[in-house]
């Protein structure tokens, strides 16, 4: 992994822009300063600064209406900068567009791909259209076919794949004309949680075997954290924080999550466990299921080992974890990014419901 090894970085949520000197590497991949995109009065992006590394998977996490596109659409050139800078593989975004795009894949949120056309048509057309030379499409259609695992279906209409497969025939699209750099708008938005995690660890692959930066967004906090090396936290076009998972999380004053499962519920453990040393609650997730909030995880973790062998208790998984990417969240801005998923899908709901439909 190749992220700058730095202090804590993350930033207070009253600053009005993160600095960029805080988070300055050296070459970097990406660079962007004193960002500000705005629609009419309306600022959708309120002047962001932060730079990705070279080889680094760079996560921007924020909820919906938070300003992730558009960051990634200023980027990649796709809408102009109102004001600040951007520096893509050296190149300037506003001054040298062409130059960026030819260094860049791009996966946007939509699925593009045609889908009357076959996985191998889809990219040739993306190859023809990066004027990939001819000498070369083949090569590297069949070098991207495999490294997204789809060799077999490369003749199959993309409209008989599964979310997953076109997903991963996305990616493949993105990468036929060898970018360095990768952007991804949501990359598994849709998916299922098994093709999700089957994603993952394609583009960690990918990454490594193709030598790619990789920016991505996501509103997901187990996404940034599984597959990102730094996450920054956009909320309301600003970005409130910045860090590796781990530093963001040990940033959170207090609490360590012990989970436990254990061979068989009986009544008594939810109060057994309240009595423990440092736990602050206890939630019940299912049975013998407990989810132990704790200022010191170590000390009851130990006598939570203890206590179940003296009973002759058998405990099935045990882990203990420093806060979630969603304690950050609330620590930043108050809100649980959890509760702002699902206002956003309780809001897609209310969009789809017809009039005369009842309240
Ligand atoms: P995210 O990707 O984090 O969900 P977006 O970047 O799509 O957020 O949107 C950020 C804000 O900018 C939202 O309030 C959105 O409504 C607004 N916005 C995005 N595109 C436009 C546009 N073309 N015109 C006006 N407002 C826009």
């Amino acid at each position: 992994m190749s992220a700058p090894t730095q202090p804590d970085i993350a930033i207070g949520s009253n600053s009005t822009s993160a600095s960029f000197a805080s988070d300055a590497v050296e070459n970097p991949a990406i660079a962007v300063e004193n960002i500000v995109k705005r629609y009419g009065a309306f600022e959708a992006v309120k002047g962001v600064s932060f730079s990705v590394a070279d080889g680094e998977i760079f996560g921007l996490l924020g909820p919906n209406g938070a300003g992730k596109s558009t960051l990634i659409r200023m980027m990649t050139t796709l809408v102009p900068i109102t004001s600040g800078k951007a520096t893509v593989a050296g190149f300037d975004v506003a001054k040298d567009p062409d130059a960026v795009r030819r260094k860049i894949g791009v996966i946007p949120q939509a699925l593009t791909s045609d889908p009357d056309l076959t996985v191998e048509e889809n990219l040739n057309i993306y190859a023809k259209l990066y004027s990939v030379p001819r000498a070369e499409r083949e090569k590297n259609v069949a070098e991207v076919l495999e490294a997204v695992d789809l060799v077999k279906w490369r003749g199959a209409p993309v409209k008989t794949l599964s979310g997953g497969m076109r997903r991963r025939v996305e990616i493949a699209r993105g990468l036929v004309h060898n970018p360095h750099i990768f952007f991804l708008d949501e990359p598994t938005t849709g998916l299922d949680p098994v093709s999700r995690i089957a994603v993952w660890e394609m583009l960690d692959k990918l990454r490594k075997t193709r030598n790619l930066t990789m920016l991505l967004t996501t509103h997901y906090m187990e996404e940034a954290d599984k597959l990102c090396d730094r996450i920054a936290i956009v909320d309301h076009g600003k970005l409130v924080a910045l860090g590796t998972p781990l530093q963001l999380k040990q940033n959170v004053p207090g609490a360590n999550v012990v989970e436990v499962h254990f061979d068989r519920e009986t009544e008594q453990w939810k109060a057994r466990l309240e009595k423990l040393e440092g736990v602050t609650s206890v939630q019940s997730e299912s049975a013998g299921f407990y989810r132990v909030l704790t200022s010191s995880g170590s000390k009851t973790t130990m006598q939570l080992v203890e206590l179940a062998a003296s009973l002759g208790e058998t405990l099935t998984s045990l882990s203990v974890q420093n806060t979630t990417l969603d304690d950050v969240f609330v620590h930043y801005t108050g809100r649980q990014l959890r509760d702002e998923q699902v206002k956003a899908s309780m809001a897609s709901w209310a969009m789809l419901k017809r009039p005369g439909d009842p309240q």
